[in-house]
């Protein structure tokens, strides 16, 4: 049995800006259960680069442990990739951004990974808005290890073995808010329309992007007295409003006067549009935004969509102000600062 994908594919494929088909963005096949939301994830992924036009060659997936954290051999499978070890996601990333600001990082972590062993990590990360996109693909349960609750289950939810679940759930989406993260959503792995948007936006964001996607586990965690199943997310489910990117390059479409539709710059030139729901929170008010994802708890409703943005964050190179070129660019003459410049720092400390 192979997992490699055939080559071949409809001579009239789309390409995109760059001459690629979406074959470009693609991986192996799959090995994860037939039904995992993971791999809805995973396509969700490669539509994104592929509409965004993206090197493939200037992408870094990253990934710790879990089933979440072997899709990246489902996407992408002509970019850079490293699968860390468990919860250690962030700090691997973080050596590699440091040491070359140029490529796109898209990390891959479960809730297992994250919410409980990687939870430090994740922390400092956001804290520092390292500029990556982290996507937790959240099924409330540890899959790889055969379906105990994870730190991000539901009060009372129950997964495949009947034991409803006795502690308070992690918001992860609320953590990075409170952390200071500059784009932070929720979705859910089943809607497609809603999830390419979501990425594409958290690639252009400069800094931390946080994913929190509803990712449903059909073997462990899909029973009906699971708050992570597809059909609870499918029935609970309220969206802030639509959201889409629009290209530097495309015309805005001028709102209708009165109408909830915003758009916001980014720091690229890009644009994103926003038509909120009447009655929506105001997504750069990081207090309305926590108001309204506990209200949503406590009408059993699951908040989707786009939850905080602030485009005016700085990222890490941009605090500590680290060098404009990948560290493997410098040469001797831009390391070494000469001489003259030695002499003068050794004098400054006698
Ligand atoms: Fe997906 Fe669950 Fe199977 Fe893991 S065990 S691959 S999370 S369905
Ligand atoms: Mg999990």
């Amino acid at each position: 049995m192979s997992y490699l994908r055939s080559s071949f594919r409809h001579p009239q494929a789309a390409t995109n800006e760059l001459g690629y088909t979406q074959a470009n963005y693609e991986g192996a096949l799959s090995t994860l259960c037939a039904g995992c939301g993971h791999d809805s994830i995973s396509n969700s992924i490669i539509n994104a680069c592929f509409e965004l036009s993206l090197e493939p060659h200037k992408i870094a997936k990253m990934s710790g442990i879990g089933c979440s954290s072997k899709t990246p051999a489902y996407f992408l499978s002509n970019s850079h990739g490293f699968n860390s070890v468990h919860g250690r996601m962030p700090s691997v990333t973080t050596g590699a951004n440091m040491a070359n600001r140029d490529l796109t990082y898209i990390g891959v972590s479960g809730d297992g990974d994250t919410a409980s062993i990687g939870m430090g990590q994740f922390m400092h990360l956001v804290r520092r808005n390292l500029n990556m996109v982290y996507i937790v693909m959240n099924n409330g349960v540890y899959g790889l290890t055969k379906g105990q609750d994870s730190a991000t289950a539901d009060l009372g939810s129950a997964s495949k073995k009947g034991v409803p679940n006795m502690y308070e759930p992690m918001d992860l989406c609320e953590l990075a808010i409170s952390l200071g993260s500059g784009y932070v959503a929720r979705s859910f792995s089943g809607d497609k329309d809603q999830l390419v948007p979501l990425l594409k936006g958290a690639i252009k964001h400069n800094g931390f992007a946080l994913i929190d996607c509803i990712s449903p586990c059909v073997t462990f965690n899909n029973n009906p007295d699971s708050t992570k199943s597809y059909e609870w997310v499918r029935d609970h489910k309220e969206a802030t409003g639509t959201f889409d990117l629009v290209p530097k390059a495309e015309e805005i479409i001028v709102k209708a006067p009165g109408s909830e539709k915003e758009t916001i710059t980014m720091h690229d030139g890009t644009m994103i549009t926003l038509k909120r729901q009447s009655e929506s929170l105001d997504i750069k008010c990081r207090e309305s935004v926590l108001m309204a994802l506990e209200e949503a708890k406590q009408n059993k409703q699951v908040l989707t969509g786009l939850l905080h943005l602030n485009v005016d964050s700085q990222n890490t190179h941009e605090i500590i102000n680290t060098s404009q070129r990948p560290l493997n660019t410098l040469n001797e003459a831009d390391l070494c600062p000469g001489n003259e410049a030695l002499q003068a720092l050794n004098q400054s400390l006698r």
